[in-house]
């Protein structure tokens, strides 16, 4: 038996495609034939994006979006259904961090953190669903994907990273939550907790030296790359994973075993 997996006529709707593992997400799910829409406030930055993955054969349009901003969402969402066609697969993968003890924690730190990582991820999730849910009443064999970028942060605690780690708990609970409430309706809903990867979010702390520290304790002395996630992320928005909803996955080096 042949069996081939490939994202040709699938939409796939990537957030915080303007860097790091968002950028690379979109160049994944693009050179396995998807469609992708990239999505995010810095559209110079996508454009460049666009540009690459069409000169590779892939197909790109791209959406601005500020994750904070609810009007945001829904004008985005629409007119990337307007530009592609309907959203099969959504990448919730925006977000930021912040550091500091949690004693000096103001508010607005903390609504800096939590209105990206977890209110604005929460409302694409339910924008993209509201749109998938209608589909799927009209053709129930519909499959649609939602991949949640969590963290192992969400899992464990870090020193310093206390509302990042908060935020993460808390899309890793909303992963599960949306899995329940959707699964009738055919939309997946799975979460990636990646370790350390190196990305504009983290590459100024590796240049330090308690950076330098962190790595040289990690299980394999290494930082990972965002090429490292190309398998989970195709496995998770694919759908053959017909089977896999609510799930969480660490990909972290063995970090997590140690
Ligand atoms: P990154 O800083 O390169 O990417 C984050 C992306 O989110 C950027 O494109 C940024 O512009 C976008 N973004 C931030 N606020 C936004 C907003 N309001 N609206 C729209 N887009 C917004 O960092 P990254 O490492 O690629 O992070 C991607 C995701 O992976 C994040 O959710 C992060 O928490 C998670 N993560 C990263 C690591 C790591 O080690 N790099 C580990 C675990 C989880």
């Amino acid at each position: 038996m042949g069996i081939e997996v490939n994202f040709e006529g699938k939409i796939a709707l990537v957030t915080g495609a303007s860097s790091g593992l968002g950028a690379r997400f979109a160049k994944v799910l693009a050179a396995a034939g998807a469609q992708v829409v990239l999505a995010a406030r810095r559209t110079d930055r996508l454009k460049e994006l666009r540009a690459e993955i069409e000169a590779e054969g892939g197909a790109a349009h791209m959406v601005q979006l500020d994750v904070t901003d609810y009007a945001s969402i829904k004008s985005a969402i629409a007119h990337a259904e307007t530009e592609a066609g309907p959203i099969d697969i959504l990448i919730n993968n925006a977000g930021v961090s912040s550091s500091q003890r949690l004693l000096d924690v103001t508010p607005d730190d903390y609504a800096d953190v939590m209105d990206t990582n977890l209110r604005g991820a929460f409302f694409v999730a339910q924008q993209a669903a509201k749109r998938m849910v209608a589909r799927s009443k009209g053709d129930p064999k519909l499959q649609h994907r939602i991949v949640n970028i969590a963290s192992i942060a969400g899992l464990r605690v870090s020193p310093q990273l206390g509302v990042y780690c908060i935020s993460k708990a808390g899309v890793i609970q909303m992963t599960k939550a949306m899995a329940l409430e959707w699964g009738k309706y055919g939309i997946n809903v799975n979460a990636i907790c990646p370790g350390y990867i190196t990305t504009e979010i983290n590459e100024g702390f590796f240049e330090t030296d308690a950076g330098r520290k962190m790595i040289s304790a990690l299980p394999r002395g290494r930082l990972g790359t965002p090429d490292d996630l190309d398998g989970l992320l195709l496995l998770l928005a694919a759908e053959e994973s017909r089977f896999l909803n609510g799930t969480i996955v660490t990909a972290d080096d063995g970090l997590s075993v140690q």
